[in-house]
């Protein structure tokens, strides 16, 4: 296929209209894909925040680098594509993404599930929202283990919105190659239009061709 075909041919001309429906479909996946790809990274990016604030708050003595579990409840949505999505549209999630910090959770708010030190009278400001528990089981290694996941979640993502392109790609083609076949066959049978010219008789109306 010539690398300018696309610059010339009209794709009305080309694909069939299952062909097109299903290519702006492909096109509509592949977008939502990317989507969650872009939610990914704030997800890896809130994953940073958490343990950039665990450390402020081993630095403020309120646990040692060793034993503070340090994990935040607001990372629950994180590896939830839509529930993180919420989260970032919630004010609570608005507010961590416009400061680009893990800050105490805004004492507006009383949802907070207990044990993350928001039930305090005072919130403490370096590790409200946090678990504050040494050696905690229920959230052992969560750093590495969200992680992990994330970056296999966009992976996943990443090796599906391929997979698309590439039957879109071949669609493209195939089209593609049957478009110029189909010229090609049409220019076989030439007519004298009426300016003269050699016209390819597929173009041209019966009427015309007398
Ligand atoms: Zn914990």
């Amino acid at each position: 296929m010539p690398s300018d075909f696309w610059d010339h041919a009209d794709p009305k001309d080309v694909f069939t209209e299952e062909e097109g429906a299903f290519l702006s479909a492909s096109a509509a996946d592949r977008y939502n894909l990317g989507e969650e790809i872009v939610l990914c990274k704030k997800m890896l990016q809130m994953i940073d925040m958490a343990a950039k604030r665990r450390e402020g708050a081993v630095g403020a003595g309120k646990g040692s680098a060793k034993d503070l579990c340090g994990y935040d409840f607001r990372l629950d949505t994180v590896s939830v594509p839509q529930a993180f999505s919420r989260f970032l549209q919630s004010p609570a999630g608005e507010a961590v993404f416009k400061t680009g910090r893990l800050e105490a959770p805004p004492p507006d708010l009383d949802s907070y599930p207990p044990g993350f030190g928001c039930d305090a009278a005072e919130l403490d400001p370096d590790t409200a929202g946090m678990c504050a528990r040494k050696k905690c089981k229920p959230h052992g290694g969560w750093n590495a283990m969200l992680t992990k996941h994330v970056k296999h979640q966009m992976k996943e993502l990443a090796r599906e919105a391929k997979e698309k392109l590439d039957v879109e790609e071949r669609v493209r083609e195939s089209a593609a190659s049957r478009y110029v076949r189909r010229k090609y066959e049409n220019n076989t049978v030439r007519v004298i239009g009426s300016d003269g010219e050699e016209e390819p008789a597929g173009d041209v109306q019966m009427e015309d061709a007398v």
